[in-house]
């Protein structure tokens, strides 16, 4: 069993934030649009990563 450090919690706080990012997206009607260029998310990529907030051309940024 891995030990739960600060590294674990930011880990987590950077995942919830990204939770947080992808729920206000859906609210507001971007949920599926990549945030740089506006093109559609395909079906297949939001099932690889349903947080993804961008297009393959522009690899989200942190
Ligand atoms: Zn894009």
């Amino acid at each position: 069993m891995s030990e739960f450090n600060n590294e674990s919690v930011t880990s987590i706080e950077t995942t919830l934030n990204d939770v947080d990012r992808a729920l206000e997206r859906l609210r507001s009607g971007t949920y599926r649009s990549c945030q740089v260029c506006g093109t559609a998310i395909t079906d297949q990529e939001l099932i690889a990563n349903p947080l993804l907030a961008n297009c393959p051309a522009h690899p989200e940024l942190s």
